[in-house]
Order: structure tokens, then C-alpha cells, then sequence
């Protein structure tokens, strides 16, 4: 049985979003860490699930959410102009000619060096507030945060700025998939003893977080008392081949099939003619390419679902279109729809495995599902 396609009238692709997949993968993350607090990771407009959407959805959701974060300002604005008035984390920090917009909106920068401090006390004293935000340390990540040794007197000096309150610390895995568990083993010490430091001069700090997905999936040591996930909220798992948690893959990625057309045995297909027909072969041209997020890496390898039947793509990916070998499904019709990530009875092509043939992970994937495809969503 072929599922139901919702109405696609003017749309060539479309992704579908279940919301209620997200709910049971945020049930998910709620049963493994108990009673402590949630941050949800929707930057990157949701891992491409709609960020606005998905905030409302999480906002209003019984399993409490405390905080939203994203990477950037404009994502952040895109939410308060959505209807969010909750804490958002602007988890890329606060870049200075930001400042003023940041403290507007009462947005929750990531804090890692003086300057932005010092703005950022400024700015909101003479708005007459007092902005939180959460001190970056650097433990191994080699990207944003200070190094430990500069940590402790950094945060001395935040809590004594009027403008702030320092309402969390945190610090960020290197191994998203805990590939060197003793690594990752090191960078929650380095944290947890900064976090005993701060305790012994009497500096409390609401919270201290740097569990990803695969830290809330398997590393219980890491939720102190706040998580941080984002990949898993979406359905996968950021370890290959993972199945130990009933995670539910949020998004379905359709595309309609613009052209069906008979070729000899012999027929080269696509740019740079990569692919030669082996029969006579029935080719569908379908209106999904590389600037929807379908990478050129799956050329000759990738799969998609048409009626329920796995079938190849071949040639080429052009950047509006792929060609697929559809010889054995009879049935199928120009303006039938083909199922790019998702399911047909038993018939599956979901992120994590087009990932694999085309040597990325699900994150990629999933955030590369371009603009033109139009974002469904299922109550
Ligand atoms: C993206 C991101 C996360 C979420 O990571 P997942 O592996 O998707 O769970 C958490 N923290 C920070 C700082 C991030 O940039």
C-alpha cells in the first residue's frame, strides 16, 4: 500500500514534517535524563525542519523545553518575530556590532571573551536590565570558548558586571559521536572542576551543560543538570547504525516526477555520461537535485522510492533534477510523486543512509534540504 500524499498543488518537492515524531524523540530525551532541563538545538532553521515551527511545537509541548537554542542573531529574530518570547541562546556568541539588538530582544548570548562582556553590561544597564548569559569554555573542541585556565577569573569578573547575570557554563564535545570516550571523558573533568571551583568561592551558577545527542543517547556522566540536544530531536542518532533508541526520523522528503521516457539498451544518461543503459529501461526524471540538497556524491549510488519500490538513481545529480531507473514499476507516472528521505511500507531511504553513500553524516543532510522544498506539516 502506497501511503497518502497530503495536497502538493504547485510544489515540485516537498518535505513533511511530523510533529508528532518530534514529540516522541523529545519523550525520547525527557526518559533518559528525568528531571533536568532541556535545552533544544534549532539553529540552522531546525536541522532544516522549519526553526519557527518546531520552537512552537516544543514551546507548547507538556515536556518542558527551558530554553531554545540557535546559532545566530537572525535565527533568533526569525523566532521572536514567530511568536517565541522564551529564552533563545545565541550560541555563537555576541559579535559587538550586535550587542544593542541582542539586549533588545533579551536574547541569551554565548559569553567567551571581554569585550562582548563589557558591551553587553553596558548595553543592558542602560536599558535598565539584566541580560543572562552562559560562559563558553574551551576543552577540546579547538573552536569557541576560552581556554580552562582563563575560565575561572573571566567568570569572577562577569558576576560582578551589573548588566549580567551568568546564568549557565558550558563547554562543547569534539567527538559528537563519542569515538574517544577518554577524550571526551577529560573535557567533562576539565568542566566539572571549574564547576567545583566556582562552587568553593561561592559563585552559583543556575546551570552547567554539554550533553549532545550522543552524550544524552549514551553518556549519562555528561546531563549535570542540563542538556543540550539537537540531531536526536529530529530522529537520528549521531552514531552509525545506531537502533538502540526508538527515535522516529521527523522528515519526509517528496519529489514529483516531471517525465517518464523509454530508452534502448546502450543509452547514456545524465552529464558527463556516467551511466549507460544495460536494457531497454523506462527513465524517470524527478524534480529533486543537488540545489535541493540531494548531493552530487549519490550519482550512480544514491536510492528513492517509487510505489513502494526501491529504485536507482542514475547518471548524474544535475542541480534540479535526477534521473532514476524506474523499468520495473510499471505503474508509475509523470506527476506521481517519488519518495526521496522517508518510507513506503517496507521500502525505507532515510537521512542516516544516504549519508553513508554519500560520505557525510544525517546533520548534513538533513540541513541541506534547500529552500524550494515546500515545508509540510502533519498535526
Ligand atoms: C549543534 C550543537 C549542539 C547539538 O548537537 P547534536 O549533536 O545535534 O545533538 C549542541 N551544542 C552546540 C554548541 C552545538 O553547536
Amino acid at each position: 500500500m502506497i501511503i497518502q500524499m497530503p495536497d502538493k498543488t504547485h510544489a515540485s518537492s516537498i518535505a513533511e514534517i511530523d510533529l508528532r515524531a518530534l514529540g516522541n524523540n523529545l519523550r525520547q530525551v525527557r526518559a533518559q535524563i528525568g528531571e533536568r532541563d532541556i535545552l533544544a538545538v534549532i539553529k540552522a532553521n531546525a536541522y532544516g525542519h522549519g526553526a519557527v515551527r518546531v520552537a512552537r511545537y516544543l514551546v507548547e509541548s507538556k515536556i518542558k523545553t527551558v530554553l531554545l537554542g540557535v546559532a545566530f542573531l537572525e535565527e533568533a529574530i526569525v523566532l521572536r518575530e514567530g511568536g517565541i518570547t522564551g529564552p533563545i541562546v545565541l550560541m555563537t556568541g555576541a559579535p559587538l556590532d550586535q550587542i544593542d539588538t541582542i539586549v533588545y530582544h533579551r536574547f541569551t548570548p554565548v559569553v567567551y571573551d571581554a569585550a562582548s562582556l563589557h558591551a553587553l553590561s553596558r548595553s543592558a544597564s542602560a536599558a535598565g536590565q539584566r541580560l543572562s548569559i552562559h560562559v563558553k569554555i574551551d576543552t577540546g573542541m579547538g573552536r569557541l570558548g576560552l581556554p580552562s585556565s582563563e575560565a575561572l577569573p573571566f567568570i569572577r569578573e562577569a558576576v560582578s558586571q551589573s548588566g549580567i547575570r551568568v546564568e549557565g557554563i558550558l563547554t562543547h564535545f569534539a567527538h559528537p559521536d563519542l569515538n574517544d570516550k577518554s577524550f571526551t571523558q577529560q573535557q567533562l573533568e576539565s568542566i566539572q572542576s571549574l564547576r567545583s571551583e566556582l562552587k568553593e568561592e561561592g559563585i552559583e551558577i543556575p546551570y552547567c551543560h554539554l550533553a549532545n545527542s550522543s552524550a544524552v543517547m549514551h553518556y549519562e556522566p555528561a546531563y549535570l543538570n542540563l542538556v543540550r540536544p539537537g540531531l536526536m530531536l529530529y530522529g537520528y542518532s549521531p552514531i552509525e547504525k545506531d537502533a538502540s533508541f526508538p527515535l522516529k526520523p521527523v522528515m519526509q522528503v517528496k519529489a514529483r516526477v516531471l517525465s517518464i521516457k523509454k530508452v534502448a539498451s546502450g543509452t547514456s544518461i545524465s552529464y558527463g555520461r556516467t551511466y549507460f543503459t544495460q536494457r531497454e529501461s523506462r527513465i524517470a526524471t524527478v524534480a529533486f537535485g543537488y540545489a535541493d540538497g540531494y548531493p552530487v556524491r549519490l550519482s550512480n549510488r544514491g536510492t528513492m522510492i517509487a510505489k513502494g519500490r526501491i529504485v536507482p538513481v542514475v547518471g548524474r545529480v544535475c542541480m534540479d533534477m535526477t534521473m532514476l531507473d524506474v523499468t520495473n514499476v510499471p505503474s508509475l507516472n509523470v506527476g506521481d510523486w517519488v519518495t526521496v528521505i522517508g518510507a513506503e511500507g517496507d521500502s525505507m531511504v532515510w537521512a542516516s543512509r544516504l549519508a553513508r553513500w554519500a560520505g557525510t553524516h544525517p546533520y548534513e543532510i538533513l540541513c541541506g534540504i534547500g529552500p524550494r522544498v515546500q515545508r509540510r506539516y502533519l498535526p
